[in-house]
């Protein structure tokens, strides 16, 4: 790999130089994305000498390249152990990013109108019902609304809607603030951040991981933490294939419009999902089904025009009077997504000294903060009061990773999202 221009920032660590990385650090986190920079702050916080490296710049993987939804529970694991793990750290996520402007100091644009999880179709709308029924018995505040109901909150959508699951507390924020907000904080506590650095492997002695390659340099480190996502394969080669495997999603801008959809929603399992931002554009996201190999094993940032037909119907499918909408921009994003559609959080019991936190499927933003809170706590030995069992990133090594994530599930069956009557 060729050496490149590295950007550093934060509290000098490097030689005297200070134009490469540090030859030793406490822990060093692979990763500037929004999970990688949660980490980093909380290990920072807690007196760790950390250093961050990111091969591009922070927020240039999937962190800077979504729609920014958040919110808590999942509409996919039903009511099973899992189910109620994703919902105790999501629900924590959330706490935990409620807090942050006044911790941090910084608006990173947290609004929570609800959201909207809209059924255009009969298996759709029983989808809808099962998992509101799920998530209320996790205690999550998820409402079934009738077809009245769910055109009352939300005037523009189809007359073919059928009902609609809403979430209060859900919504949104601003992606790029958040990863940038993180990383500052990080560095304030005195965390180092190195861009366009990358690492190549992993040091090891033994089974031991003692640190990182980056840029021909060792880097020795007492811990080193994976935040890479779809990328993770590249550096720790031992994940089974398929385990985490790089998934390609594209989201469409249209031009500014007045005011028409106060709540973001999700439609036909997750998969097409979107919200009006501040300024008036609507981002539309999803249709991956109409991507080569529906986008799966891709880690190439690429538009393709099937993708953005797909989305122009399906949004003009959702509502009737953004038929014909001008689009502005569209572009796509590189994501992690797992065997099971459940991230990768915790150590590597057959590596010694390496940590995985990758792997967060469609909803990351649910996910990053409470991620760095628990990644903390687990390296300094603490038990982080969840459920991690289902996360933990050795789960695909003694059994051949069967691909049954619910993300993916039926992508093809569920060609469109409203009946071509709509
Ligand atoms: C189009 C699209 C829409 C989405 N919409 C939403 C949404 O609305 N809500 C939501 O919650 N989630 C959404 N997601 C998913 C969300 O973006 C991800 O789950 C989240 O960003 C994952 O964060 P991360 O830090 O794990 O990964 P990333 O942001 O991908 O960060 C990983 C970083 O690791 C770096 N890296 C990789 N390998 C190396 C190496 N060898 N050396 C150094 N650095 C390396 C990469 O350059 C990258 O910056 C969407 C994703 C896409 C693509």
């Amino acid at each position: 790999m060729g050496r490149r221009a590295g950007g550093q920032t934060g509290v000098a660590a490097g030689t005297a130089s200070g134009h490469r990385a540090a030859k030793r650090a406490d822990v060093v986190v692979v990763g500037g994305g929004v999970v990688g920079c949660s980490i980093a702050y909380r290990l920072a916080e807690r007196g760790r000498r950390v250093l961050l490296l990111e091969r591009g710049h922070l927020a240039g993987g999937a962190s800077g390249r979504n729609g920014g939804m958040t919110g808590a529970g999942t509409s996919l694991h039903g009511g099973s152990a899992a189910g109620r793990a994703v919902a105790a750290l999501t629900s924590a996520n959330l706490d935990l990013l409620r807090a942050l402007p006044e911790e941090v100091g910084t608006d990173v644009g947290l609004r929570l109108p609800g959201t909207l999880d809209v059924a255009m179709t009969p298996e759709q709308h029983a989808h809808v019902v099962a998992s509101v029924a799920a998530q209320r018995a996790m205690g999550l505040d998820v409402r079934l609304l009738d077809r009245d109901e769910t055109l009352a909150r939300m005037p523009a959508l189809s007359g073919a809607v059928l009902g609609a699951a809403f979430a209060s507390g859900r919504g949104y924020l601003q992606p790029r603030s958040l990863v940038h907000a993180f990383a500052a904080a990080a560095r304030r506590h005195g965390a180092t951040i190195r861009t366009g650095l990358a690492v190549e492997g992993l040091l090891r002695a033994g089974d031991r991981v003692v640190g990182v390659r980056a840029d021909g340099a060792a880097i020795s480190a007492g811990e080193v933490v994976l935040a890479t996502n779809g990328y993770t394969r590249s550096v720790l080669r031992e994940l089974p294939a398929g385990a985490l495997v790089p998934a390609r999603g594209t989201v469409r801008l249209t031009a500014p419009l007045p005011p028409l959809l106060p709540h973001p929603f999700g439609t036909n399992f997750d998969k097409e999902y979107g919200r009006q931002l501040p300024g008036g554009r609507v981002l539309f996201g999803g249709c991956r089904r109409y991507d080569e190999d529906e986008g799966l094993g891709h880690d190439q940032t690429r538009v393709t025009p099937a993708v953005l037909d797909g989305l122009a119907r399906c949004l003009g499918d959702l509502f009737p009077s953004l038929r014909g909408v001008r689009f502005e921009r569209a572009w796509s994003g590189i994501m992690g997504f797992t065997a099971d559609g459940l991230p990768l959080i915790g150590r590597c019991q057959a590596l010694p000294g390496l940590t995985l936190a990758a792997g967060f499927n469609g909803s990351g933003f649910s996910w990053a903060a409470v991620t760095g809170r628990v990644v903390a706590d687990l390296l300094a030995d603490r038990a982080p009061g969840f459920d991690l069992a289902p996360f933990r990133p050795d789960r695909f090594a003694a059994v051949e990773a069967g691909w049954a994530n619910p993300f993916t599930a039926g992508e093809r069956g569920h060609a469109d999202v409203a009946p071509a009557s709509a």
